[in-house]
């Protein structure tokens, strides 16, 4: 399936090469070449769009670069969705939970100095000491029933419930805090605190701020209980759809996250728009990003808020 993004930079690439056999900087041969190994590194993506596809045959049978242009133009035209459904990505991490009080591994007063991450967060360590873990999410969950919301949650749940469909929330957090600040339609990439899963049926299910101990599946009546958090070495299945969401959406605004789990500034290159909002400069992070505010999560999003709703505005 061809998306917008995808097309954009094939496009971008074969604009190029028109360019540079246009002004004879490459001759006929290394022209037909690369056109060539462009078309089949993208056989597959081509298939799903015959302009484009028509574009690189008329290329590589040297039809005028004037005509090829506005070929490729139209191609990229008809690919385009409207600006109307223009998309924004929010994706967080634990920088904008953290005002909230809840604890993370890397903040000061650090969960680290009580766990070994790898004990507690990894498929390995859950195989050693199920008990740990178990006793671990209980001390998480009963950690997040005292805890509330902040600006920063109130701001995106907003934003989320004014435009449902233009806009994707996305978090790296497995508390509900975007939930209770009445956010609809949250993916949590890395799973929710406050449910819990089925090791026999796969069932998810509420459990909230309680216990894990003893709890018996409402399905299938199993003791076979976890917790619905992905751990290291865990495949996390909600990642197709952040991959869908950076094919999708036209602005990307990360906030509270410093990419070492997820690489959000190899993801910032795909968009045109971006902006990071983290407490402290990253020199390996921050480049990567058009707008960048060094602030806590609260502090930047009133004008995270006013950002959104001019770009929506402005189409
Ligand atoms: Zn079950």
């Amino acid at each position: 399936m061809l998306n917008k993004n995808t097309l954009k930079y094939l496009y971008q690439d074969l604009d190029e090469l028109i360019r540079q056999y246009n002004e004879n900087k490459i001759d006929r041969f290394s022209f037909v070449s690369e056109v060539e190994r462009l078309k089949q590194a993208n056989e597959v993506l081509l298939n799903g769009n015959e302009d484009f596809a028509e574009l690189v045959e008329s290329a590589l049978y040297e039809k005028e670069y004037e005509i090829l242009e506005q070929m490729a133009k139209t191609a990229l035209e008809n690919a385009k969705m409207p600006s109307s459904a223009i998309k924004v990505l929010i994706l967080s991490g634990a920088g904008i939970s953290a005002e909230s009080g809840v604890r993370t591994f890397r903040d000061s007063n650090g969960l680290w100095e009580e766990y070994d991450v790898m004990e507690v967060c990894s498929a390995e360590g859950f195989e050693r000491n199920p008990k740990l873990v178990a006793d671990f999410y209980d001390a998480r969950r009963s950690d997040l029933e005292s805890k509330h919301p902040n600006l920063a949650h109130e701001t995106v749940a907003r934003l989320k419930r004014k435009y449902p469909d233009r806009i994707d929330v996305l978090t790296q957090n497995v508390d509900d805090l975007f939930e209770r600040a009445g956010c609809p339609d949250v993916i949590h990439l890395h799973g929710t605190l406050t449910d819990l899963r089925c090791e026999e049926c796969q069932n998810v299910f509420a459990i909230g701020y309680k216990s894990q101990i003893d709890v018996i599946c409402p399905a299938c009546r199993s003791t076979n209980i976890r917790h619905n958090v992905v751990m290291f070495g865990e495949e996390a299945p909600m990642y197709q759809k952040l991959q869908h969401s950076i094919d999708e959406c036209d602005v990307f605004i990360v906030i509270g996250t410093s990419g070492n789990v997820l690489n959000v500034g190899w993801f910032a290159q795909w968009f045109e728009h971006s902006l990071l909002n983290n407490l402290d400069p990253d020199e390996h992070l921050d480049p990567y990003f058009k707008i960048v505010y060094h602030e806590k999560a609260t502090e930047a999003a009133p004008k995270i808020e006013a950002y959104i709703e001019e770009f929506f505005s402005a189409l």
